[in-house]
């Protein structure tokens, strides 16, 4: 349980850390929070040469207004997402997500940046992320861009980041009036992971008309996705408690579900039709 020996550097702002990342590339890692790369570290699982601390960069760490957009640095910790008085009531999706990541330890020390970064496939961000259309920014010693979040989670423990590349930003909508979110998960008992999680924002019209549904569902298949099927099943239709538990149904349609010592595939794809039902009705309720 001891990690291999590494050089460790503590940069102080953005320009540092990238000057670093460009000059040691795919033998360096970043560590912003810690808490997945030093178990994997700790295991051997990965054994970087150099690893980057971004712990004192803190011009990473804010939360912030931009028109109709809310801006937060990679370096933000879960806690301050979850106590934000801003995302609370601009984008209370990204709150509640936060509030049910692991315990307070967990959410004391780990970073929005470090989670999406790493993709876990049982992480809660992602499902968030997805429903609300967030775009993430990336900057190097190159450039910088944006990606959005459908591109951003390409496969298990693996992003649209390139090497080089550090996450500095993630850009969330703040929500338009008779908007709905919520966000339900199954836990995993030890760890708090997300067995099935799933993230609903939902927008009516005067008329109590759908005009836009977004799901995304984590923890179910190698990386988190859009519910398409369910959307389309919801748009433009009278929501109901009937119409919401059809297009439920289709919540795991096109997946591959995951396999492994916590759950069957079949059992996943159970949990996120029962879940996206559950996550419809309280997005509904709070519009
Ligand atoms: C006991 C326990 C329970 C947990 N329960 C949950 C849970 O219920 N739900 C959940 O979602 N998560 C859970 N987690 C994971 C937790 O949320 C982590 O904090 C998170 O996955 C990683 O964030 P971090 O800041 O710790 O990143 P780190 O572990 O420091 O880094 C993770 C990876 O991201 C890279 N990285 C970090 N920052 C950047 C950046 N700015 N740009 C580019 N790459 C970067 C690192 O190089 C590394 O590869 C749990 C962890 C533990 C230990």
């Amino acid at each position: 349980m001891i990690p291999a020996a590494f050089a460790y550097f503590r940069p102080t702002n953005v320009k540092e850390a990238l000057t670093l990342l460009d000059q040691y590339k795919d033998e360096a890692k970043l560590l912003a929070g810690g808490h997945s790369l030093i178990p994997l570290m700790k295991l051997r699982l990965a054994q970087p040469r150099y690893v980057i601390d971004l712990g004192r960069v803190r011009e990473l760490e804010y939360i912030r207004e931009s028109g109709d957009q809310v801006l937060i640095g990679a370096m933000t910790r879960h806690v301050a997402v979850e106590t934000s008085d801003l995302l609370r009531q601009r984008c209370p999706l990204l709150a509640e997500t936060a509030s049910v990541i692991g315990d307070a330890q967990v959410r004391n020390m780990g970073t929005i940046g470090g989670s999406l970064a790493h993709a876990d496939p049982a992480a809660d961000y992602p499902a968030a992320i997805l429903a609300l259309d967030a775009e993430m920014r990336a900057v190097s010693s190159q450039g910088e861009r944006w990606i959005r979040a459908e591109d951003f989670f390409v496969d298990m423990l693996t992003t649209a980041l390139q090497p080089g590349e550090l996450l500095v930003e993630i850009k969330v909508p703040a929500l338009p009036p008779r908007t709905g979110t919520a966000y339900v998960k199954v836990a995993q008992k030890a760890s708090g992971f997300a067995l099935c999680g799933v993230a609903v924002v939902l927008t009516m019209d005067q008329q109590g008309v759908c005009q836009h549904a977004a799901v995304g569902i984590t923890g179910v298949a190698p990386k988190a996705y859009r519910a398409r099927a369910v959307e389309q099943a919801l748009r433009g239709q009278k929501l109901d408690a009937s119409v919401m538990a059809a297009a439920s149904a289709k919540a795991a349609e096109g997946i591959d579900p995951l396999e492994d010592l916590h759950a069957s595939a079949e059992y996943r794809a159970h949990l996120a039709r029962v879940f996206c039902r559950r996550a419809l009705e309280q997005a509904h309720a709070r519009i």
